[in-house]
């Protein structure tokens, strides 16, 4: 049952534009109501115009957190007193924490990216990666692949030049060149001598567009012995399938989105939610979209 809002109440809130058909409120709220904690998350649809009023409104109402989401997770930065180190690299923040005279900006698409992958037991060091992509998404996973010492992570991009930025900005801060920069149609060239772990951070795919992947070819998929797919609706993507075809084990990014509002939660009142409770608004997020398996 809800938790009466009264004098205590804190409040937490998403803000980006639309934010209509979010499921952060699901995480959050089930999260409150199950530590019985006195706390409510509410979507914020925000004009760009606003951007910085909001910001600055929220710190002046004692807001305690925001999640923050397209368009504005880069537009965000310069109205925060202070940004975590791995989000200043990424140049993308999608969590504020409340702080002595403003909002501390976070990261945590990309460590909720690594909490998924290992509660599906999927491990990134060591591993020969093939990241599909190089939008905001991507990035982050990147600097993620990087930083939690993947082998190598061959970075394909329909536009080479933003795989190519992407990859210097990546071996310069890792001092190594992990990133391997491509055009989409390379994936032809890559050493076809070992396996890899393949995350799909483009765009195609996404509902409605179901049936379209960003690589058709079955011959690319035989090199995949998992996939890590950031969309998650469908449950079940083109890139998927393809992937299980082939004989491959593979994932939807609801998980991802579970962590990074856990994260968030956990910054915001200074706590660890536990993989059981993680689990449980899981299952209601699960059941909210229809998802079975
Ligand atoms: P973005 O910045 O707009 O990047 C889009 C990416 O898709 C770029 O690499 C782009 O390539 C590629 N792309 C778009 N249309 C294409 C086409 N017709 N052919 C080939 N490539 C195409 O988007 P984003 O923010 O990175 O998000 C990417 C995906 O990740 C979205 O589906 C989003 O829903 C998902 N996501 C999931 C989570 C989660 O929690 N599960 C979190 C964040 C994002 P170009 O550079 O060549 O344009």
């Amino acid at each position: 049952m809800r938790q009466q809002i009264d004098g205590y109440t804190r409040l937490c809130g998403l803000i980006g534009n639309p934010v209509e058909h979010t499921m952060s409120p699901a995480i959050h709220n089930t999260l409150a109501e199950g530590e019985g904690r006195n706390l409510v998350y509410v979507p914020f649809h925000v004009e760009r115009e606003n951007l910085g009023r909001a910001i600055e409104g929220a710190y002046g109402l004692n807001v305690l957190g925001l999640n923050v989401t397209v368009p504005y997770k880069g537009e965000v930065i310069p109205f925060l007193k202070e940004i975590d180190r791995m989000a200043e690299r990424i140049g993308a923040v999608n969590t504020l924490v409340r702080t002595d005279g403003g909002f501390k900006g976070y990261n945590t698409d990309m460590m909720g990216l690594y909490r998924a992958m290992r509660s599906e037991n999927i491990s990134i060091e060591g591993e020969e990666i093939i990241l599909l992509g190089a939008g905001g998404a991507a990035r982050a996973v990147a600097f993620m692949c990087a930083s939690r010492g993947a082998a190598r992570v061959w970075i394909l991009n329909r536009t080479p030049e933003k795989a190519e930025a992407v990859a210097e900005e990546v071996n310069t801060q890792q001092g190594r060149e992990c990133l391997v920069p491509m055009g989409m149609e390379d994936y032809v060239r890559l050493p076809g001598d070992r396996r890899y772990l393949a995350i799909q951070a483009t765009s195609i795919g996404l509902y409605p567009k179901v049936d379209e992947a960003v690589i058709q070819d079955r011959d690319f998929y035989k090199k995949i012995h998992t996939g890590f797919d950031l969309i998650y609706r469908p449950s079940t993507t083109r890139f998927m399938t393809l992937v299980r075809e082939s004989g491959g084990r593979a994932f939807h990014g609801l998980k991802m989105l579970l962590y990074q509002g856990v994260i968030a939660y956990e910054l915001w009142n200074g706590i660890s939610v536990s993989e059981e409770e993680a689990l449980a608004v899981y299952a209601g997020m699960k059941e909210a979209m229809g998802i079975e398996e």
